[in-house]
C-alpha cells in the first residue's frame, strides 16, 4: 500500500510521503466508522477500511498531484456505489468527513490551494457518486421488469396451453357439454350438445336452460337443480328427456356441476349430457317385450300385478278395487279339435272383444295365460261398476267368431271381486277371484260369480274337513248310530239302519250331510263305508249272541263310489267273515242312482251278494231317477220310499192324495215284485196308521225311536 502510494505521488518528498501515509490509514478509520452503518454491506469491518483505505490513497492521490484532476474522486464516488455504500447518508457523511479531517489528518490545515481543490474533489466525488447510483437504480428496474416480464410470459404461456387443451376436450368431445350461469342462462355449448339438442350455438345462447327441459320431467330433477344453484349441492346426476328444437325427446344421462367463484359462491353451472335415447328406446321395448303378451298385445299377467300392487300402494283409505277374473269356457276342447292355430286366432279375436267392451281411466285388461283374462278396475265406486264391465264383456263374446270358414261360439265364465282396499291384499283378491271364477264355472258357465264371503267360509269348512278326514278316520273320530226298522202291523223290530257321524274335535259332532258328499268326492267314502260296514257287523255279531233269533238284520248305506268299488263283494265276505256274522243279517241300502243306468259290474256285484244272501234294498226310492220297469230285473229285496213322501200322510185325514196314491202305488208294485217296503221318516201315529192301512211293511223314524247308540235302542228288541 504504502509502496502503491509513493508510485501514484512520484512528486512527494519522501519524509512528506510517510506523514501522508498515516495520515491515509488515519483517515480510512474514521471513513469507515462515519458510514459503516448507513448502508448494508456484506463485509467486516476490516474489510471495509481496507476498502476504504484504497479509496483514500485515490483521493489523496488526486489532492497533491499536479497537475489537480478531479477524475479519481468521481471514480470514488462509483466505487462507494459498486460496494453497495448507498445508505441515504453515506455521501453526506463522506462529503462532511472530507471537508473535516482530510487536511487535518495530512498536516496541511490552511492550505488554501488544498481547501479548494478538496471542494473540488468532494463535488466530483458526489457526482460520481449520484450518477453511479442512478445507474444502478436504472438497472435494478430494468431488472425487475425483465423479470416480471419473463414471469407473465410463462403464466400466460401455461394459461393459454390449458385453455387449448380444455377448448378441444370441450368443442370435440363426444358428450354434450354446455356452460351456464346461475340463472340458467347458457353461455357455452359445443357441437355435441347442439347437434343433440337440434340448436345452433348461436341460438342456445340465447335460450334459458329452463326453457329447455321437458315439461314431463320428475319433480325431483328440478328439486335438485334448484338446490344446486342455491349453493346447497356440487353436483347432481339424472337420466331426463331434453325437448330438441324438432320437439323431439332425447333422453339423456344429466350431470350437471356447480363451480363457485373465490368467495365459494354458486357462479356457474357445467352440464355434461349424454344422450342415452337408443338405449332408453331399448329399454322401454325390452320392457313392453315383457309386459305385453306377445299373441293378442295385451298387457301380461306381471303388468296387471303391477297394476294390482300399485292399486295397493295408493293412500287413500277409502279407495277400493274391483277385479274380472275371465276364463273362457270349452276352450280346450276348440284346440285340441281344430288345432292351436285357430285357438290362438280364437284368443286374439276374444281379446279384441274384451278390450272393446272396456275401457276409461283405471281399466286394465290383460292376459294371463292361456285362455285366462282379467280386467282390473282401480278406484271401483261398487260392485255394480264392475258387475256392469262383466255384463258387457259377456254379452260381447256371445256373437260368433268366424276364423278360417269356422263359425265358433264363444262363453266365458267371470269370477268377479269388489271390495275396499283397506284390510285385503293383492293375494287375496287374487285368491278369491279364482275361488270365484270356480263357482261361476260350477254353477254352469256362461256367466259371472260374485264373491261371497260366507260361501267361500262355507267351501273353506268344507276344504278343512276334507283334508282332515283321513287322519280322523285313523283316530277314530267316527262312530255308528243305530235306527230301528220297525213293522208297522206288530212294532217289531225287523232291521236297524247303521248311520255314521263324526265327533270333530273342532266343529263337535256331525251329521253325514256335512262330510258323506265331501267322502265321495275325495275318495275317503270307500275306507270309510268298510270301516261303518265292519262296526255295523260286529254290533249285529254281539245282538246276535245276546238276542238270538230276535236279532234284526243291520242296514248300512253304501254310497255309489262304493258300489263301483271291486273289490266290494270280496271285502264284504271278509267282514262278514270276520265278524262271524250270517248274511242274511245284513242289508244294504242303495240309491237307486246307484244301481240303475250303470254299467254291468256294479250289478254282477249287487247279484254276488244277494247270491251270498246279503239283502239289498233301494234307498231314498221315489226322489230320483226311476225305472219300476227294470226293478224286476235287479237283485234287491227292499223299497225304502223317502221321507219326502211322509209329509202328505202327516194329517189323519186331509191328506195330499197324489203323495197318498204314489205311496200306495209303490207299496202294491213292491209286493207284486216280491219286495218288502220301509217307509222313511215317520214322524207320527197318522202316518204310520195310513201306511199301515196301506200294507207298507215297515216305518223308520222318529215315531219310533230316533238313531242312537246300541244301547239306547236295545231295549226295543224283545
Ligand atoms: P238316509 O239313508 O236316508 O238316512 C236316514 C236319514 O233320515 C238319517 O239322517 C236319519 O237321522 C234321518 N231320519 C230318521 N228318522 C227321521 C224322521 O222321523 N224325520 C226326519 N226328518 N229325518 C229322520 P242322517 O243320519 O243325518 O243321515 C243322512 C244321510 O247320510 C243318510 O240318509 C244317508 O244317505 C247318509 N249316510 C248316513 N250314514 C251313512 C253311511 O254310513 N254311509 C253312507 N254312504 N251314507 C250314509
Ligand atoms: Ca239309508
Ligand atoms: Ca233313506
Amino acid at each position: 500500500m504504502t509502496g502503491w502510494t509513493k508510485q501514484r505521488v512520484p512528486g512527494m518528498r519522501s519524509a512528506v510521503g510517510d506523514e501522508v501515509v498515516a495520515g491515509v490509514e488515519a483517515f480510512a478509520e474514521s471513513w469507515a466508522t462515519a458510514i459503516i452503518g448507513t448502508s448494508y454491506v456484506p463485509m467486516t469491518k476490516a474489510e471495509v477500511v481496507d476498502h476504504l483505505r484504497g479509496l483514500t490513497d485515490l483521493l489523496v492521490g488526486a489532492l497533491l498531484t499536479e497537475p489537480f484532476r478531479t477524475a479519481a474522486a468521481h471514480e470514488v464516488g462509483i466505487r462507494l456505489v459498486e460496494a453497495h455504500f448507498t445508505g441515504t447518508e453515506t455521501l453526506d457523511r463522506t462529503i462532511q468527513l472530507m471537508g473535516d479531517e482530510l487536511l487535518g489528518e495530512l498536516r496541511r490545515d490552511g492550505d488554501p490551494v488544498l481547501y479548494s481543490r478538496i471542494a473540488a474533489l468532494q463535488g466530483a466525488l458526489a457526482a460520481g457518486y449520484a450518477q453511479s447510483l442512478r445507474e444502478r437504480t436504472l438497472d435494478e428496474q430494468e431488472a425487475i421488469r425483465e423479470a416480471v416480464l419473463d414471469a407473465r410470459d410463462h403464466a400466460e404461456a401455461a394459461l393459454r396451453a390449458s385453455e387449448a387443451r380444455f377448448r378441444a376436450v370441450f368443442a370435440e368431445a363426444a358428450i354434450g357439454m354446455g356452460i351456464s350461469d346461475t340463472d340458467g342462462n347458457v353461455l357455452e355449448v359445443n357441437q355435441s350438445l347442439q347437434d343433440m339438442l337440434g340448436y345452433p350455438a348461436s341460438e342456445l345462447r340465447q335460450r334459458n336452460l329452463r326453457s329447455l327441459m321437458h315439461e314431463d320431467d320428475v319433480a325431483s330433477v328440478w328439486e335438485f337443480y334448484e338446490e344446486l344453484v342455491r349453493g346447497e349441492r356440487d353436483h347432481f346426476r339424472v337420466e331426463k328427456r331434453f325437448k330438441r328444437r324438432d320437439n323431439q325427446s332425447v333422453w339423456t344421462h344429466l350431470t350437471i356441476s356447480l363451480v363457485r367463484d373465490d368467495d365459494g359462491r354458486p357462479a356457474y353451472q357445467v352440464a355434461m349430457v349424454e344422450d342415452v335415447t337408443d338405449r332408453h328406446l331399448l329399454q322401454n321395448r325390452l320392457r313392453y317385450q315383457a309386459l305385453h303378451d306377445p299373441l293378442t298385445g295385451l298387457p301380461n299377467r306381471a303388468l296387471f300385478l303391477e297394476r294390482l300392487g300399485k292399486a295397493f300402494d295408493t293412500s287413500v283409505v277409502s279407495a277400493r278395487v274391483g277385479l274380472c277374473y275371465l276364463d273362457l269356457d270349452g276352450f280346450k276342447v276348440i284346440n285340441d279339435s281344430l288345432g292351436h292355430d285357430i285357438g290362438d286366432q280364437l284368443l286374439v279375436a276374444v281379446a279384441r272383444r274384451l278390450d272393446e267392451s272396456v275401457s276409461g281411466d283405471g281399466m286394465l285388461v290383460a292376459r294371463m295365460g292361456g285362455d285366462e283374462f282379467v280386467i282390473l278396475m282401480e278406484g271401483s265406486t261398487g260392485t255394480q261398476s264392475i258387475v256392469d264391465v262383466a255384463d258387457r264383456v259377456l254379452t260381447s263374446l256371445t256373437g260368433p267368431v268366424r276364423i278360417d270358414g269356422h263359425e265358433l261360439s264363444v262363453s266365458a265364465s267371470i269370477g268377479i271381486v269388489e271390495r275396499a282396499i283397506e284390510g285385503t291384499t293383492s293375494a287375496d283378491v287374487m285368491r278369491d277371484a279364482d275361488i270365484t271364477l270356480y263357482w261361476a264355472k260350477a254353477d254352469g258357465k256362461s256367466r259371472w260369480a260374485l264373491y261371497d264371503p260366507e260361501r267361500n267360509a262355507r267351501e273353506v269348512a268344507r276344504f278343512t274337513l276334507s283334508a282332515t278326514m283321513p287322519a280322523a278316520l285313523e283316530r277314530d273320530e267316527f262312530y255308528v248310530d243305530y235306527q230301528p226298522l220297525v213293522r208297522l202291523e206288530d212294532s217289531k223290530i225287523l232291521g236297524v239302519e247303521a248311520l255314521v257321524r263324526w265327533q270333530h274335535p273342532e266343529f263337535g259332532r256331525l251329521a253325514p250331510d256335512r262330510f258323506i258328499e265331501l267322502a265321495e268326492e275325495t275318495g275317503l267314502i270307500v275306507p270309510l263305508g268298510r270301516w261303518v260296514l265292519r262296526k255295523a257287523c260286529q254290533q249285529a255279531r254281539r245282538w246276535l249272541d245276546a238276542f238270538g233269533d230276535a236279532t234284526p238284520f243291520v242296514s248300512v248305506n253304501l254310497a255309489v263310489r262304493q258300489s263301483r268299488d271291486p273289490a266290494l263283494v270280496a271285502d264284504v265276505r271278509q267282514i262278514l267273515a270276520e265278524a262271524a256274522l250270517p248274511p242274511h243279517l245284513l242289508q244294504l241300502e242303495l240309491t237307486e242312482s246307484a244301481i240303475m243306468g250303470t254299467a254291468d259290474e256294479p250289478l254282477e256285484a249287487l247279484r254276488a251278494l244277494s247270491d251270498m244272501g246279503v239283502r239289498i234294498a233301494i234307498d231314498d226310492f221315489g226322489t230320483g231317477y226311476s225305472n219300476l220297469a227294470y226293478l224286476r230285473h235287479l237283485p234287491v229285496h227292499e223299497l225304502k220310499i223317502a221321507g219326502s213322501f211322509m209329509e202328505g200322510l202327516r194329517a189323519a185325514d186331509g191328506a195330499d192324495p197324489v203323495d197318498a196314491q204314489i205311496v200306495s202305488t209303490l207299496v202294491s208294485l213292491a209286493h207284486a215284485l216280491g219286495l218288502t217296503v220301509t217307509a222313511e221318516g215317520v214322524e207320527t201315529p197318522a202316518q204310520a196308521e195310513r201306511l199301515r192301512r196301506i200294507g207298507c211293511d215297515a216305518g223308520q223314524g222318529w215315531l219310533f225311536a230316533r238313531p242312537g247308540p246300541p244301547d239306547h235302542i236295545e231295549p226295543l228288541f224283545s
